[in-house]
């Protein structure tokens, strides 16, 4: 298996749910927030969702200051990255003296850590179903405590599943897509759906209830309200329809009258 070598050349381990680690994070440790430093964390859909109402930020104004492109490798897929500071350390933005000032609605990654995520790595052969790396990285004292957990364990105490539960839909995107050969490219129109759906929830609402969107699928009175009112059902549902636009997998009916309008207004362009 290919995975990630860290910087210290230390080869990952894979590691299934029941595997077991020993580690504790807390301010005792010499090496508090160190690893808050120097860092490539992707973020997921919901870490964008949880980051941006933590600051009182829209998805685009948190996009803008907070993330830098990235297209996540094997996938072509465009993907955001957190940015670091540019101070000497490349601190993460959120990292003071006495921690992490968004702890609550801290991202995938660092609530992983030690464990990375198959899916987001960016190795061929991360199949992203039930499959972790971890890492036991000398400078991380953490290995040193008592405590000890296996994966699921230590998924459930990091709040993580309820992260992956939310973010499943597009982990699957990225995973049948990382399957697809090489040769098979997405569009740029194709790669700036995916973005926006993904990461840019407003304008991903904009989109939905600001345009001709409603009228093409035939999507019931209950679900448009639930859409309207809830961020998280709106980001799942994004999910959903951007697998049935790329797979046709999914159960979207279309409202045939509005897409042949629509068609001809745009002068046969699709998407
Ligand atoms: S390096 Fe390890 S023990 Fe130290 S702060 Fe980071 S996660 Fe905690
Ligand atoms: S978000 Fe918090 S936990 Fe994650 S790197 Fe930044 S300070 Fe550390």
């Amino acid at each position: 298996m290919d995975l990630p070598e860290n910087e210290a050349g230390i080869e990952p381990v894979k590691f299934g749910p029941e595997n077991r680690f020993r580690f504790r994070c807390h301010k005792g440790v010499k090496c508090f927030t160190t690893c808050c430093r120097g860092i490539n964390i992707i973020l997921t859909p919901y870490d964008i969702v949880r980051l941006k109402n933590r600051l009182g930020l829209s998805s685009g104004e948190f996009l803008a200051v907070y993330t830098v492109p990235q297209l996540l490798e094997k996938t072509d897929l465009p993907v955001v990255t957190l940015k670091l500071l540019d101070d000497e350390l490349e601190s993460c933005p959120f990292v003071k003296e006495d921690g992490c000032m968004v702890y609550e609605d801290r991202p995938t990654t660092c609530r992983y850590y030690p464990l990375g995520v198959a899916s987001l790595s960016h190795k061929e052969g991360a199949d992203g179903e039930g499959f972790y790396f971890f890492v036991n990285e000398p400078h991380c004292l953490g290995f040193e405590e008592e405590k000890e957990w296996s994966v699921t364990e230590w998924r459930k105490d990091q709040g993580v599943d309820i992260h992956d539960d939310i973010n499943a839909g597009w982990t699957d995107l990225v995973v049948r897509k990382r399957s697809f050969p090489k040769n098979v490219r997405l569009t740029e129109q194709s790669k700036k759906m995916f973005f926006t759906t993904s990461y840019d929830i407003d304008q991903f609402r904009e989109f939905v209830f600001n345009s001709s969107f409603l009228s093409l699928y035939d999507i019931d009175d209950a679900e448009i309200e639930k859409l309207r009112t809830d961020e998280t059902a709106l980001l799942t549902f994004g999910f959903k329809w951007m697998k049935w636009v790329f797979y046709k997998i999914g159960n979207f009916k279309v409202n045939q009258d509005a897409a042949t309008k629509r068609q001809t207004e745009k002068g046969g362009e699709t998407g």
